[in-house]
């Protein structure tokens, strides 16, 4: 079969790979359908993340089911299934207290982005649709291997809710997803940063009540211009950068929360957090934890987070889905195995 490679930066391949098989009782052999490439996979394109050796690449899928080893019970060959980028069993200590990105037993894969995939721990890491879903319906259903779960956690963890303002920094897809999450919460305002048309106009469709293009100072100055002059009670952080922390660490009020999601690279501004008083959690998303309601979400089309995906490709162009978020050509793109 075939599927993407990473081999250094920039240069990533559609190249013929060993077939996946049941190895594990615990696994599944899937079809996929659709994958796609995430922020997190283009800080090794960009050369920020070492690439040691060529490796196969992507987190996020959804397909069919092909096979089950004999302990699976809860899918079967032919299920229309997605799972979370970080598989876990859903039934240890951990998982049962809703932590299941830091399973007790929890098992990593990478190399989604190719025609076949072995999912480890399928009973606890997949969940079925009821059905085969509508085509126009995949998109929004693989947005929730990774993105929506991420965007949905950074405002879980930030406490978004009713009564309460938001800011969100990062206009990636999981920004912009912390933007769907934080309306569907309930928070009344919601602020989302970006400089970007086509982003901003995603952001509006997800029910952000406010954009702000400015950044750094004037950024922070325009948030508490729309929360009494005092930042927004939570923000959501959905980038990684230090800078992007600065921006967090500013526009949120004294006593406020940061909902932190991206993949942290460099310092953490402590003494700001400090003096602020300012709450901050974060980290891999529980995607198994909120998948069966944001599946639920999806099904019956009271969210469609799968806008953020601008570009479709098959997947024999690969290197094309990395090249156009490299350079922000995409903000996602979403690549279906070649018929
Ligand atoms: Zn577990």
């Amino acid at each position: 079969m075939y599927g993407a490679v990473i081999h250094a930066p920039g240069d990533v391949r559609y190249e013929e790979r060993p077939e996946p098989t049941i190895i594990e009782p615990t696994d599944a052999v899937i079809r996929v359908v659709a994958a796609c490439v995430c922020g997190s996979d283009l800080w090794r394109y960009r050369g920020i993340a070492p690439v040691p050796k060529p490796t196969p690449i992507g987190h996020e899928y959804c397909g069919v089911v092909e096979a089950v080893g004999d302990a699976v019970t809860t899918v079967k060959p032919g299920d229309f299934v997605v799972g979370g980028f970080n598989p876990c069993d859903n039934t240890c200590a951990a998982c049962r207290k809703g932590a299941t990105a830091n399973c007790l037993n929890a098992a990593h894969y990478e190399g989604c982005q190719a025609e076949r995939l072995r999912v480890p721990l399928a009973d606890g890491t997949l969940i079925a649709t009821p059905e085969m879903p509508a085509d126009d319906l995949i998109p929004s259903i693989l947005a929730l291997s990774d993105v929506m779960c991420t965007g949905w956690h950074a405002a879980v963890s930030a406490g978004v809710g009713p009564g309460k303002s938001v800011a969100v920094v990062g206009d990636g897809a999981v920004g912009l997803c912390a933007v769907l999450a934080a309306v569907q919460l309930g928070a009344p305002v919601v602020i989302a940063m970006s400089r970007h048309e086509a982003r901003q106009k995603v952001a509006t469709a997800f029910g952000a009540t406010h954009i702000v293009a400015e950044r750094d100072e004037a950024g922070i100055e325009a948030i508490k211009a729309l929360t009494d002059g005092m930042g927004a009670d939570c923000v959501l952080e959905c980038v990684g950068t230090e800078d992007a922390r600065l921006q967090a660490s500013g526009a949120v009020r004294v006593g406020g929360n940061i909902g932190l999601v991206g993949v942290p690279h460099g310092d953490l501004p402590v003494e700001q957090f400090f003096w602020k008083n300012i709450g901050i959690k974060g980290g891999p998303a529980n995607c198994r934890a909120y998948l069966p309601h944001l599946l639920e979400l999806v099904l019956s089309r009271t969210i469609n987070p799968g806008i953020v995906f601008d570009l479709e490709l098959p997947l024999s162009e690969i290197a094309e889905a990395y090249a156009a978020m490299d350079e922000r050509r995409a903000i996602k793109s979403l690549v279906r195995p070649n018929a």
